[in-house]
């Protein structure tokens, strides 16, 4: 499955750390040819230069997904550097915890402008070269908290991450003539440095949560997002797969604590 990635030209939004990180490496790893996207230019090399160090392909370029001229450009350094755009992983996010009783109306804006518009607006602008593709596959990072569960503090959060999902549904539709399939990861709780700054008592609640019994990691995503983008899953378009270790399952607590 894996080996028609091989050469193809691959963009990750948020690829600087985190879950993008993770979803760059294991495409790199398959011999991709990836472009590492952030807004921070140094942690966006950084990144970039641990996948070259270790034999991969891959650059930074600074971008932010709330603006379409920089999607556009990050588009045009893709072709330029890799020679077109196969693959789009839209992942930047942001998921700062605020109750709707405290939630400023800017708060609500910012998170719709990064994570829902920062979608489409990278969708808008790699679809040209996807076209050109032939097997041009988009992958969206959208979440378990929103489209399926709730947490307090995410209102605004779970919108978007549901928001993701209404916009692939018609996206998909209004690609397919173009032979370009779009779909999504739901992930559940995943190890990050921004998960881990949430502090130990909530990884450890977290983890308690799961069937599976530990949270995530970055590459589960990756490789979800990588059967997404392989040729074998060219039927499939608009569809979503939930990667969180059993997390949404059970029916009470009590459920996990006679497991
Ligand atoms: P993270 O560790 O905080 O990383 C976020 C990445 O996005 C960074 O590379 C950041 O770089 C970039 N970014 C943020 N705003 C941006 C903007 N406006 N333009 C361009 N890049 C931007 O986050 P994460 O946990 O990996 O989350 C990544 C995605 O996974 C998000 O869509 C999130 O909703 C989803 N997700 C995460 C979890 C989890 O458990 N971690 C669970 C479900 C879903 P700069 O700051 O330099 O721009």
């Amino acid at each position: 499955m894996a080996e028609s990635i091989r050469g193809k030209s691959v963009i990750v939004t948020g690829a600087s750390k985190g879950i993008g990180k993770g979803i760059a490496r294991v495409f790199a790893k398959h011999g991709a040819k990836v472009l590492v996207v952030g807004r921070d230019l140094a942690s966006a090399e950084a990144a970039a230069r641990e996948l070259v160090g270790m034999g991969h392909t891959a650059s930074a370029f600074s971008a932010d997904v709330t603006k379409l001229d920089d999607m556009e450009a990050m588009a045009k350094a893709a072709v330029d550097r890799y020679g077109g755009v196969d693959v789009l992983c839209a992942n930047a996010g942001m998921f700062p915890q605020v109750k709707i009783e405290e939630m400023s109306p800017e708060a609500w804006d910012e998170v719709q402008a990064t994570n829902l518009k920062g979608t489409f607006l990278s969708v808008k602008a790699c679809v040209p070269y996807l076209k050109k593709s032939g097997e041009g596959r988009i992958v969206i990072t959208s979440s378990i908290t929103g489209p399926v569960t709730g947490f307090p503090g995410w209102s605004h959060y779970g919108a978007t991450k549901a928001g993701q999902l209404g916009f692939m549904r018609t996206a998909c539709m209004e690609l397919a003539k173009y032979g370009i399939t779009i779909n999504a990861v739901m992930p559940g709780n995943i190890v990050t440095e921004g998960l881990e700054g949430l502090g130990p008592d909530y990884m450890k609640g977290m983890a308690a949560s799961v069937p599976l019994g530990h949270l995530g990691e970055v590459e589960d995503i990756g490789h979800a997002a990588l059967f997404f983008a392989s040729r074998e899953a060219r039927y499939i378009t608009g569809q979503t797969i939930i990667v969180d270790g059993g997390q949404i399952l059970p029916e009470s607590p009590d459920a996990l604590s006679q497991m």
